[in-house]
């Protein structure tokens, strides 16, 4: 949509979207006090997904680490992360998010939000915990309605709710390669309003929810259970290739193997280190559980008999990871049965005493596990897509010639994410620091 119309409304900051990263976005750019700022928001009834996250925030190197003698840093954090996901070409990227990170997670901890380290959260691919995670593990709901009321306590700042952004307004720009973008769309009530806007960021996370868009990148994924929101469609993402933006690793997502059969929720990506097993409808183990995050064994899980296998722990297990927000909701569905015996064990698996035996045989150096056992079938889902656009480390929207599109930038499931060309690559913690990370790198750079 061109400029040449008449403007409804003008801000400084026009964000699409109000969820992890257009509510740090707006947070950070609210630091100067004479921007006026606007969150367009589809629905915060139908909500985002760091409000139905764990709320698990990445970072290398604070001083929560420090304090119990953990030695790390942003460098190490994105060291890790590249080995997962193999993707050097993003390191830029992937070394200003990690570098951010600390100030971010403290920050947050500043502003009174309860955080403690996840020392009992480990998991694959990361060398040493740094899983921030608030005290008592409500998950991201909490965080987020903790991000909403400092923004309510921020004067320069609106936040717009049931107001999908439906386009960019864009004009041509001499000074750069193509077009600079001067505002946005705005759906309400029934009418589309024009708001002039400096600087326009995209933080409408992916398409995970979008079913033509997932047909074309994540076909390979097969019939996942979907455990995101609904506002998931890469409505962005059209708008911004309009403008000669690029797209890159649109087959990787954010996936699960620990979705619970005919309940959705998820059990912890802790069991496996703390003995747990999986063992498929024909009674075999098939994988080592520890050498893959969750969601690199949804492919593994993908492969199996009826796309199942069933989790096993014991009250050791269950002692260890009962407290977090995923597991209180898996216990309540009903999700996990509680078996007293080998016996009860070998029935709810169709399986002879020996050969349950058998599956239970711990691999060298790990535990055994003793009855009474808990069991959940569990399967795999897709929580989000990691592919999106092409960003430089600022956050800028790049074109095909790697060139900032004037006014725009991108971060969190908008911009193309830290797993890599595959899901395999995704790391835990990875889907907030991106979002997170990337609003704060925008708003701190516009509200300075
Ligand atoms: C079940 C689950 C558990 C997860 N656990 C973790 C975890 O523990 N740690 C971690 O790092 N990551 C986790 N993630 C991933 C993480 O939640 C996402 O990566 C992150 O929320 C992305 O942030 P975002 O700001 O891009 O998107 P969101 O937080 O989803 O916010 C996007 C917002 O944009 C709005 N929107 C969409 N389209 C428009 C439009 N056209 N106009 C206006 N508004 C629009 C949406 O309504 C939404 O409010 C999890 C994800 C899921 C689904």
């Amino acid at each position: 949509m061109s400029a040449g119309l008449p403007w409804d409304g003008e801000v400084d900051v026009a964000i699409v979207g109000g969820g992890a990263c257009g509510i740090m976005t707006a947070l950070r750019a609210a630091e100067r006090d004479d921007l006026v700022i606007a969150v367009f928001e589809k629905s915060t009834r139908e909500g985002c997904n760091a409000a139905i996250s764990s709320g698990s925030l990445g970072a290398g190197g604070t001083r929560f680490q420090r304090a119990v003698g953990i030695d790390d840093s942003p460098q190490r954090y994105a060291d890790d992360i590249l080995r997962a996901s193999g993707d050097e070409e993003w390191r830029p990227v992937v070394e200003a998010l990690c570098a951010v990170a600390p100030a971010l997670v403290e920050w947050v901890a500043d502003s009174g939000y309860p955080i403690e380290l996840g020392t009992d959260m480990p998991r694959a691919g990361m060398s040493v915990p740094r899983l921030h995670t608030d005290v008592g593990r409500q998950g991201g709901g909490r965080l987020m309605r903790h991000l909403h009321g400092l923004l309510d306590q921020r004067p320069g700042v609106v936040f717009v709710d049931e107001a999908p952004v439906v386009g960019l307004v864009s004009e041509p720009d001499r000074s750069a390669a193509g077009c600079r973008v001067v505002g946005v769309e705005v759906a309400q009530n029934g009418a589309v309003q024009r708001i002039r806007a400096t600087h326009v960021v995209l933080a409408s996370d992916g398409f995970a929810a979008h079913s033509a868009l997932t047909e074309e990148h994540l076909a390979h994924l097969g019939q996942p259970f979907y455990g995101g929101v609904a506002t998931s469609t890469g409505d962005a993402l059209a708008w911004a290739t309009g403008l000669g933006a690029q797209l890159r690793n649109m087959g990787a997502g954010l996936r699960s193997g620990l979705v619970v059969v005919d309940r959705g929720t998820r059990v912890s990506p802790a069991l496996p280190f703390n003995g747990a097993v999986l063992v498929n409808t024909a009674g075999e183990r098939f994988v080592d559980e520890e050498s893959k995050g969750y969601s690199g064994m949804a492919g593994v899980l993908q492969q199996q008999p009826g796309e199942r296998a069933a989790m096993i722990w014991d009250d050791t297990a269950m002692a260890a990871t009962r407290e977090s927000e995923m597991m209180r909701e898996t216990l309540a569905s009903g999700g996990v049965r509680d078996l007293a015996t080998p016996e009860e064990l070998a029935s709810a698996l169709s399986l002879d005493v020996e050969a349950t035996g058998r599956a239970l045989t711990p691999m060298p150096g790990r535990r055994q596990l003793m009855a009474p056992y808990h069991l959940a079938w569990v399967t795999h889902g897709l929580l989000t897509t990691q592919g999106g656009l092409v960003i430089d480390p600022a956050g800028h929207v790049l074109d095909s010639h790697a060139a900032p599109i004037a006014g725009l930038y991108a971060g969190g499931g908008t911009a193309c994410g830290l797993a890599g060309p595959t899901s395999d690559g995704y790391l835990s913690g990875n889907g907030l620091l991106s979002a997170l990370g990337m609003g704060w790198i925008i708003g701190t750079s516009l509200g300075s």
